[in-house]
């Protein structure tokens, strides 16, 4: 039975940190494989879990996310 994108969001952390049962695992290796968007979403995840997993998420500048907000209001359309 093929498996939705849906259903395989719901399960991509579990199926990073290898705590699924077999068949659902194969069922979306099968459906990386088949789908573009689900296997560009993996790498995603794999990348962000890699950061925190490394504590650098945590160890922004001072002031970074206050520029980061700054940043994105002068690029938003004005009205
Ligand atoms: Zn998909």
């Amino acid at each position: 039975m093929e498996i939705s994108c849906v259903h395989v969001w719901k399960e991509i952390s579990n199926y990073i940190d290898g705590d699924l049962d077999p068949a659902l695992r194969e069922r979306m290796s099968a459906h990386f494989k088949s789908c573009a968007h689900c296997s560009a979403i993996l790498d995603g995840t794999r990348n962000v879990v890699g950061l925190v997993a490394d504590g650098k998420t945590f160890d922004l500048p001072r002031g970074f996310s206050e520029r980061l907000k700054q940043r994105l209001a002068q690029n938003l359309p004005k009205h």
